[in-house]
């Protein structure tokens, strides 16, 4: 666990203050190397009290308490902008879990999921601390911009770790990495079907080939609850920036997984609902509270996830649905041009499970149009 020990200027006047009135007490009875101890005594106090704090962005809260505030992403070549943050400091010791939502702003059930868990965590019985990033992308979220930050047309999830003197996306990672990742002892990046794509939930499970930190992220895994996990052997950025959020604390050696509950804009309550007890099982699952971890049953795993592009600009009309079978070949849908004429027909490179697809027309080249996974035998 990381803590960052507060220099509480407040309560230390305060003990010295005390420690200055004491030390008059029936006059100038107190030898000064008394007063110096009394001094020390306090002063000790004082330091021994913040060292049990946890501050992130403009926030401090104590042990056995939960607080809200913003990490103040400040303005640079571009617009400034404000990150709410809750930080949930349990009562007692544990590990630090980092929730993130909303890193693509269109993505609505996990930001209302971490509001619930908002209400719903009480840090008198917490076992370490949560840290809840609410929507760790405005401009994108009061944009209502899928994919990219209406400020500086960045996806937020390919900037990472970040750069302080970059556009607001690359400050907005910087901070978090600084903030928020660097502090974590698991992360969670909980994302869902952006604006446009109709999703089956699934989680990506990293695989590092650390098995120790594959361990912990598999725990990590399992325990959120869905039934689909989809097995991300992809590279693991031995060279070059991090890009994504769970690179990024993977680069650490900190255990994570990105989750995907939600789809096309909705934010009903079933995604929701998804994305909530997800953490809480996750909770359970790091003793964090003391409930019974609830066992995930049934899980279909999943391998070689590749994202189809659309090689042209045009309107994309699904032919298939999320969270459908099909076989190697089979037509996932069809790319018109502006008048409806069909250019291209786009097909599953293999048999497998389609992980989601775009649901509204207008696609462009080079962009996702589906995702496909094999069914892994494992
Ligand atoms: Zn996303």
């Amino acid at each position: 666990m990381r803590i960052t020990p507060r220099n509480d200027a407040l309560s230390l006047k305060v003990l010295q203050g005390l420690a200055l009135s004491l030390s008059f007490i029936d006059g100038q009875i107190m030898a000064p190397l008394s007063r110096l101890f009394l001094f020390w005594l306090l002063n000790a106090v004082a330091t021994c009290a913040s060292a049990d704090d946890f501050t992130v962005g403009d926030i401090t809260v104590s042990r056995g308490e939960q607080v809200s505030g913003f990490i103040t992403v400040p303005e640079g070549i571009d617009e400034a902008t404000r990150i709410p943050v809750t930080i949930a400091h349990g009562a007692a010791h544990g590990p630090t879990l980092a929730l993130i939502a909303g890193i693509h702003g269109y993505e609505y059930p996990p930001i209302t999921a971490l509001q619930a868990l908002r209400a719903r965590l009480d840090p008198a019985i917490l076992s370490g601390t949560v840290i809840m990033v609410h929507i760790a992308n405005p401009p994108s979220f009061f944009g209502r911009t899928i994919y990219y930050s209406p400020a500086d047309r960045k996806n937020l999830n390919r900037v990472f770790p970040g750069d302080p003197g970059g556009s607001v996306s690359q400050r907005i990672a910087h901070l978090l990495t600084t903030e928020v990742i660097d502090r974590a002892d698991y992360l969670i990046d909980l994302h869902g079907g952006d604006g446009n794509e109709a999703l089956r939930p699934y989680v990506y499970m990293p695989v590092t080939g650390d098995a120790i930190l594959d361990a912990k992220i598999e725990g990590l895994a399992v325990a959120f609850g869905l039934d689909h996990i989809v097995m991300d052997t992809g590279p693991q950025h031995v060279a070059g920036p991090s890009l994504f959020v769970d690179q990024t604390a993977l680069e650490r050696g900190i255990p994570a997984i990105t989750t995907e509950t939600g789809q096309s804009g909705s934010n009903d309550p079933y995604w929701v609902g998804l994305a909530e007890q997800g953490v809480w099982n996750v909770l359970r699952h790091l003793d964090m509270i003391a409930e019974e971890e609830v066992a995930n049953t049934g899980i279909t795993w999943l391998s070689d996830y590749t994202v189809l592009n659309s090689p042209q600009s045009g309107i994309f009309r699904a032919v298939t649905k999320d969270g459908y079978v099909v076989t190697e070949g089979a037509v996932l849908g069809v790319l018109l041009d502006v008048f409806g004429n069909e250019l291209t027909a786009i097909r599953a490179p293999f048999s497998g499970i389609v992980n989601y697809v775009i649901s509204t027309p207008p696609v462009s080249e080079g962009e996702p149009v589906a995702m496909i996974s094999k069914i892994a035998n494992r």
